[in-house]
């Protein structure tokens, strides 16, 4: 039996085809699955065939997975000079490994989990989330975490989940706050389970709280000890985002300077604090708030981290919306306010250019301290 859940907005979805502002045949890895592998290796004509095959390599990600070869500039090599797919050309739709005849739609599945999700690079998909409402964004989220006979890292996934939501649905506290709530309990909760004292009773007793519990909790630490603690971890946050500016923003600084034309800052203390201060970040925070629920359940926070980690899965995420908030905090730099349209098209560019979510994996590898987040999680509270 397979407990499925799903992106309510799938329903609505239609591909915009040449009307779509960007296209999904670049920055992204194209995973070519058995079944047309098999289609392909029956193609008669022997040079057609091999030429198909030769367009293949192992994914640098998985290698037990074949994806096919991008050009330098990252376009897949079968994209044509006329913006056309030559395996459609040549061959027909049925020749297109199934991740491209799908996209953006996309199911993960973790034994018999099952959760219908779609791509957050495709212009599209993004116009229907900034149209859809928080409350039902996902059908069934709570079948991800169900299961008959729950071992303790299942009910630890799953009391994260619950905290999740419920903070989710406190409309008083904002997003950096949220998600600065969040990550206190997944540090904690994964350091219990480091030191072997995580128990089923502790789990229910302390995390499974609602969100009336949750509101009145966050809302006196904000007032008594925001501050406080603020101010006792700024070496370290100054210190994570010097970490990050040297690690995720110089690889990404580049490209989004092409992509927006526009000067991106550093990822510095003092320009957070002060874009905090100027932007009017909260006209943007219903969008952020959906994009990043959808974000962390599409890369498997917390019902299916990636290689098991919780914790490097979900700053993998919250990676994506620095980086978001950030672009929308160069602009206003350069003295242009970011309208819902901007915004749209910030998220699903950098959600195109920050697809290969293991190169944010070897980030976290190559710098493991950042897996230490109770240090420096004060710093999301400068977020939106
Ligand atoms: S990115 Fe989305 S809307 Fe654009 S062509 Fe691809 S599927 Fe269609």
């Amino acid at each position: 039996m397979s407990d499925s859940a799903k992106l309510r907005l799938l329903d609505s979805f239609r591909c915009l085809a040449d009307l779509c502002p960007d296209d999904c045949c670049h920055q992204w890895n194209a995973h070519v699955d058995k079944e047309t592998l098999g289609k392909w290796q029956t193609i008669p004509d022997a040079s057609k065939r091999q030429h198909l095959m030769s367009t293949v390599q192992e994914s640098t990600q998985n290698p037990s997975e074949l994806v096919l070869i991008r050009k330098e500039n990252g376009n897949c090599i079968h994209l044509d000079e006329h913006g056309l797919c030559d395996i459609q050309s040549s061959f027909s739709h049925e020749y297109l490994p199934l991740s491209c005849q799908q996209f953006p739609r996309e199911t993960i599945t973790k034994n018999t989990l099952r959760f219908e999700t779609a791509h957050l690079s495709c212009p599209a998909i993004i116009d229907l989330l900034a149209k859809s409402d928080m409350g039902s964004l996902i059908e069934n989220e709570g079948e991800l975490y169900t299961h008959q006979s729950m071992d303790i890292i299942s009910q630890l996934s799953s009391s994260i989940h619950h905290y999740m939501q419920s903070i989710f649905k406190i409309e008083s506290l904002y997003l950096g706050l949220k998600i600065y709530a969040l990550s206190t309990v997944i540090a904690e909760i994964m350091s219990l389970a480091a030191e072997n004292t995580l128990t089923s009773e502790l789990l229910n007793n302390q995390y499974r709280q609602s969100p009336e519990q949750l509101k009145e909790k966050w809302l006196a630490w904000q007032n008594q000890s925001h501050n406080k603690e603020f101010e006792r971890d700024k070496a370290e946050i100054k210190k994570f985002l010097q970490k990050l500016d040297t690690g995720l923003l110089a690889k990404y600084k580049q490209p989004l300077q092409e992509r927006f034309k526009i000067e991106i800052p550093n990822l510095s203390f003092s320009n957070f604090v002060k874009w905090r201060e100027q932007v009017d970040i909260d006209r943007y925070e219903p969008f952020f708030e959906k994009y990043i629920h959808v974000k962390f359940l599409n890369h498997g926070f917390p019902w299916n981290p990636i290689q098991s980690n919780h914790i490097a899965t979900f700053l993998d995420c919250i990676f994506g919306l620095i980086l978001s908030h950030h672009v929308v905090t160069a602009y206003h730099r350069a003295n242009i306010i970011v309208d819902e349209d901007m915004l749209k098209k910030i998220t699903y560019t950098i959600e195109k250019i920050n697809a290969d979510n293991f190169d944010n994996f070897r980030l976290i590898g190559a710098k493991s301290e950042l897996l230490d987040i109770s240090k420096y999680n004060l710093f999301f509270t400068l977020l939106v």
